[in-house]
């Protein structure tokens, strides 16, 4: 995906650009390419994105640490303020450092990044739980063995020790 330059899209008609995509993104471990559309139109002193996308993403499970694929479908939109720097031109280091720091605003001569934007919005939709498909119970104790464990906790170091003696 192409970065729009931002005084272009000023110009574009309908100040509007759509991207129909079907493609990688970099950093984002899916199965197949990412699919969808997306638009950013100029309004002025911002910028409207919004996307619909749909990904099959490699997660690695929580609980048993395999991995397993999702599939994420996503519809964001965003606010992007367009605001002037400062005249002089900055090292790129600190416009670096600026855009860390205000990521939800763009310099109006700048690029927008339409791969960087989705990434992140996809990184926004992971679910804070990654779990497969819930037949990885191998790690986790029953609730019957949970009552039995916590009985025979006291006796655990007595049964380490028994464990070492020989028989
Ligand atoms: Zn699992």
């Amino acid at each position: 995906m192409d970065s729009i330059y931002i005084p272009s899209l000023a110009k574009a008609r309908d100040r509007t650009e759509t991207i129909e995509f079907q493609e990688f993104l970099p950093d984002l471990p899916t199965l197949m390419p990412v699919r969808g559309q997306l638009q950013v139109s100029h309004r002025g002193n911002y910028l409207e994105v919004k996307a619909q996308a749909e990904a099959i993403i490699t997660f690695t499970c929580h609980r048993c640490l395999q991995q397993y694929n999702e599939r994420l479908q996503i519809t964001p939109s965003e606010v992007i303020w367009l605001e002037e720097k400062k005249p002089d031109r900055l090292e790129p280091l600190e416009q670096e450092i600026l855009f860390e720091e205000l990521l939800e605003t763009l310099s109006p001569q700048g690029e927008f990044e339409p791969a960087t934007w989705l990434y992140e919005q996809f990184c926004l939709a992971f679910p804070s739980k990654q779990l497969c498909d819930g037949n990885c119970t191998v790690e986790e104790i029953s609730s019957e063995e949970r009552s039995e464990v916590s009985v025979d906790r006291r006796w655990s170091a007595l049964d380490a020790l028994k464990g070492q003696l020989p028989n």
